[in-house]
């Protein structure tokens, strides 16, 4: 039987991911539609093959699933956090403001 290369699956998934959520930037505006189901296939691969999917890449909203738009989220700061209020859901995700190297594990 093969030995599957979990490693180097994870790698290529990871690739595919960064892929399915640039795409989603790139058509946000003309078709959100679109849009979201790049980020819904970017997420099924991300709990398929268990990954994180980077901080930095995780620019959609948590419960609905389209990509920030900046007119359909709300942002604010306060009391060292940022408030981001997504218009599509009413979903409010809270970001803490700390300095960079304090933050050991991404926040979920
Ligand atoms: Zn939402």
């Amino acid at each position: 039987m093969l030995k599957r290369e979990k490693k180097l699956e994870k790698k290529i998934a990871l690739r595919r991911i960064k892929i399915l959520l640039d795409k989603a930037h790139e058509v946000k505006f003309e078709d959100y539609e679109l849009a979201r189901r790049y980020v819904e296939l970017a997420r099924r691969i991300a709990m398929k093959y268990r990954l994180r999917i980077p901080r930095e890449e995780r620019l959609f909203c948590k419960k609905c699933l389209y990509p920030y738009r900046y007119d359909r989220i709300r942002v604010r700061v306060a009391k060292s956090r940022v408030i981001i209020t997504c218009l599509n859901c009413g979903f409010v995700r809270r970001i803490p403001i700390r300095p960079a190297r304090v933050i050991k594990k991404p926040e979920k």
